[in-house]
């Protein structure tokens, strides 16, 4: 068993173009020697940027990362692309799964602020998902030993609105006509001692290459766009959560024994965090109620329980905390769909990393982001060789 924090590394992403039209300041320091996030807030309540737009005064706001990803400007020297980011935290954590680990990876930040873009990418530019899976095929058909079989299943599921869909299944042809009924399509989320927490029902998909990946990538994005059209931008809604099991079925020559290893990697694509802000909800947000996300708001919560000192002191002690037996400190991952389903990635075993995507802008956003970043920071995950001698 190894005890670990959560990894959490930060990304900054370059202007957009209507950024660039409305001329938009960088307001994000990166240090790429401490790793430290600098935010800089501008004080407009200083009589002096009143007097002057040429000279503002900045409150500076410091956050230390794992790493801090420069992406803002692709000039500078220490300029960090999509395969830097690969390379940074993907590949370890595919070595992870490779020596029987669960691993999960999930990216944070605000609408726009370039979660997907981290996570998928764009066919010139692809993402952690596409280059982990790539790599993954390359490792699996370079393996020059006859002794290891390998099995690949994959599933991609959204969660919108606390309910499951299944990004992979097939749905009846758009000459069908649509499902009279949406629900149709929800699935269930189940958790037993046998099989941990899971959702009935998802379709998971056994496959052989890069190439059957890639199609279910297509599948997968294109019943999310349907979605995203009929509700109105859906993608900054909902959570995607696409998940990789590798099973290696080892069996030795010397001992005649076969040893089977199974590993998990999640790799999730969350909604908009400005739709998590339900305490600071004013009348206005109260009002267009659909924009506070349960599972977000809840994933919040568990994060805090988690990070909750006492809680920290208990795990690095190696002594269970009697607050949690007697059910102070439950962490409440029941509360939604998406804590229930990462329950075991958020607070368990697994290795666990999180992308703090920030916009170059938007200081209000960007600081709530960070400061959700340092906080997830300090919680600590068990992971444990998933590993069963089978003969
Ligand atoms: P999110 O998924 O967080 O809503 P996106 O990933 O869709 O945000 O990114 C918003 C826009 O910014 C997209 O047009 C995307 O291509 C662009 N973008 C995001 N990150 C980067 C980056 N590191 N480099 C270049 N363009 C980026
Ligand atoms: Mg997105």
């Amino acid at each position: 068993q190894e005890g670990g924090n959560v990894k959490v590394v930060v990304r900054v992403r370059r202007h957009v173009k209507r950024e660039i039209e409305r001329g938009a300041e960088c307001l994000i320091r990166m240090d790429p020697h401490t790793q430290r996030t600098t935010l800089l807030v501008p004080n407009d309540t200083d009589p002096a940027n009143a007097r002057s737009n040429s000279r503002k005064i900045y409150e500076e706001k410091s956050f230390t990362f794992d790493k801090s990803f420069w992406s803002h400007d692709p000039t500078s020297s220490h300029y960090a692309d999509q395969s830097a980011i690969y390379r940074s935290f993907g590949e370890e954590f595919l070595d992870h799964n490779f020596a029987g680990y669960h691993t999960c990876i999930f990216a944070y930040g605000q609408t726009g602020s370039g979660k997907s873009y981290t996570m998928m990418g764009t066919p010139e530019a692809p993402g952690l998902i596409p280059r982990t899976c790539q790599e993954l095929f390359h490792r699996i058909e370079s393996d020059p030993t006859p002794n290891t079989t390998y099995n690949v299943h994959v599933s991609y599921l959204e969660i919108y609105n606390e309910h499951v869909r299944d990004l992979l299944a097939s749905r009846p042809s758009s000459s069908g006509g649509q499902p009279k009924d949406p629900a149709a399509y929800y699935l269930k989320i189940r958790e037993s001692p046998a099989d941990g927490v899971y959702i009935q029902g998802l379709t998971d998909v056994a496959v052989r290459s890069y190439a059957d990946i890639s199609r279910l990538f297509r599948i997968g994005d294109a019943n999310r766009t349907t979605a995203a059209t009929k509700m109105n931008d859906s993608s900054s809604r909902s959570h995607a959560v696409f998940t990789i099991h590798l099973k290696q079925i080892q069996h030795s020559m010397t001992t005649d024994s076969v040893i089977e290893r199974s590993a998990r990697m999640r790799l999730v694509d969350l909604a908009g965090s400005e739709r998590a802000k339900a305490t600071e909800a004013t009348g206005q947000r109260l009002v267009e109620g659909g924009k506070i996300n349960k599972s977000l708001t809840t994933l919040g919560r568990v994060i805090a329980a988690l990070a909750d000192p006492k809680r920290c002191a208990a795990f690095a002690s190696g002594k269970p905390s009697k607050r949690s037996v007697a059910g102070e400190t439950v962490v409440p991952y029941r509360d939604s769909v998406l804590t229930w389903l990462l329950k075991d990635s958020l607070g368990g075993n697994s290795k666990t990393a999180m992308v703090a995507c920030i916009a170059p802008s938007d200081y209000d956003e960007t600081l709530s982001t960070l400061r959700y970043a340092s906080q997830a920071k300090m919680i600590r995950t068990r992971a444990t060789v998933n590993q069963d001698a089978v003969s």
